[in-house]
């Protein structure tokens, strides 16, 4: 039993459900047995006190790609078509041990910055680099996240039209195939569920139409989620316009993949029939707001895509395209992208942390375990120190979260074991991870 008290608590229910100060009890099931305005009930376990501190659910991130950790810092003034074109030949180059150090950085960075649950996606697998994708799951295990990797996959290179170069695709069948063998070995179906698998061709200029509407039945036919870029760029468009003849998201549909169980990173640029089509759908988005900015992609239109009922997750997107990889940052990201789009009502601070909570859950299928504090959910949790030099005076604490500079993680939860403690990881070693990140880059440099 571990007992947080003497803390704000932003519960992210359905009502919004906001005590200055309250409690939050965790069982040993490792799922919320209490939650409430004042002291927490006398009992026997941990007593954590949250003085200075607010508890929120756990931040869930949406779209990320972690084997990029081994290649930051390249490519820094291109659009995202020049910037693939100049990192894919590096890529080829990947191998499960650059992998595994890769996401352990990315993943040990993402828990210290509020992370509780991640995706991934992973769409580069050379011929003779391993086993990309359990080294991504074993570091994972390392950090104590829950985390959702996807099998990714692209077979339309050059040579057929489209963007990457023929070393780093697979054929048609051998994705499908790969993709199935992960679901069978790693997808965990349950509730509680730490690890599962969903199925990510790429983007449209990455991916045969017959690899989309085949991984999208394959999808369906074992109850896994589907995932992909879609409308992120202008070159993006035009690509499907030339070669489809119409938008990204009409392509989507003409491949059965609107859904909801699908989720889609980026959605930048979408028409007003777009939205519409997503929110009638249940299709989720992955709205990853500083990558977009750093690649200069666009300003996606959330403000939007809420008012037609679309399930809008946040996502650091892959550290090649965003540096940072802070998701506890993009919550007030994403609130300034927003109102730089529509002005200071277009987002508010509970919207903002709304994203990065149930909103993630949402995308990923977990809204009913995950994404709110409420009695019987699993505790996934943040307790974020806001007493410090660079938040205190901001008495709305949740304000001091999202409009104050990216806080210090006090204790976080991942099925009630902590993971993050005092802003340090409890299972892995942070320098440990940064040697073999170090190692991993100049590896796919040399
Ligand atoms: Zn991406």
């Amino acid at each position: 039993m571990i007992i947080i008290d003497n803390v704000a608590v932003a519960t992210v229910d359905a009502a919004d459900t906001y005590h200055p100060s309250g409690h939050v009890v965790v069982g040993d099931d490792g799922r919320i047995a209490a939650v409430g305005a004042g002291p927490a009930p006398e009992g026997p376990g941990r007593r954590v006190d949250g003085a200075g501190c607010l508890v929120t659910p756990g931040l869930v991130n949406t779209h990320h790609h972690l084997y990029q950790w081994a290649t930051r810092g390249l490519a820094l003034d291109e659009t995202l078509f020049g910037w693939l074109t100049t990192l894919y030949p590096i890529w080829g180059r990947l191998d499960a041990e650059i992998v595994g150090a890769a996401a352990g950085a990315g993943l040990g960075v993402l828990a210290l910055s509020g992370c509780t649950l991640s995706m991934d996606h992973h769409y580069v697998f050379p011929r003779d680099g391993g086993d990309v994708l359990e080294a991504e799951i074993e570091a994972a295990r390392r950090i104590g996240l829950r985390f959702h990797p996807t099998r990714g996959s692209m077979d339309l290179s050059r040579k057929d039209g489209g963007l990457p170069p023929d070393n780093v695709v697979e054929t048609t069948d051998e994705a499908l195939a790969a993709t199935e063998r992960a679901i069978d070995r790693w997808h965990d179906p349950s509730p509680g569920a730490m690890l599962q698998i969903a199925v990510a061709p790429c983007s449209p200029f990455s991916v045969t139409t017959r690899l989309m509407t085949e991984a999208a039945a394959l999808a369906r036919r074992k109850g896994v989620r589907l995932h992909t870029h879609l409308a992120e760029t202008d070159d993006e468009e035009d690509f499907c316009r030339k070669r489809f003849g119409c938008t990204p998201v009409e392509y989507a549909e003409s491949v059965g993949w609107l859904g909801d169980d699908v989720w889609l990173a980026h959605g930048v640029h979408l028409d007003d029939p777009a939205i519409e089509r997503l929110g009638a759908t249940g299709t989720g988005v992955a709205h990853c707001p500083s990558s977009n900015a750093r690649l200069g992609a666009g300003v996606a239109r959330v403000r939007d895509l809420l008012d037609h009922a679309v399930p809008v997750g946040l996502g650091v997107d892959g550290a090649a395209s965003q540096e940072v990889s802070h998701l506890g940052a993009e919550l007030r990201q994403a609130l300034y992208t927003a109102r730089s789009r529509g002005g200071p009502t277009a987002m508010s601070a509970r919207q903002a942390l709304r994203l990065g909570t149930m909103g993630g859950a949402r995308c990923l299928g977990r809204q009913d375990d995950l994404g709110s504090l409420e009695i019987g959910k699993l505790a996934d949790l943040v307790v974020w120190r806001l007493d410090g030099l660079a938040h205190d005076g901001i008495d709305d604490r949740l304000a001091a979260l999202v409009f104050g500079p990216p806080a210090p993680v006090e204790l976080s939860l991942v099925g009630g074991r902590p993971v993050v403690e005092r802003g340090e990881l409890v299972h892995a070693d942070a320098e440990t991870l940064q040697r073999e990140a170090a190692v991993a880059h100049r590896r796919i440099l040399a």
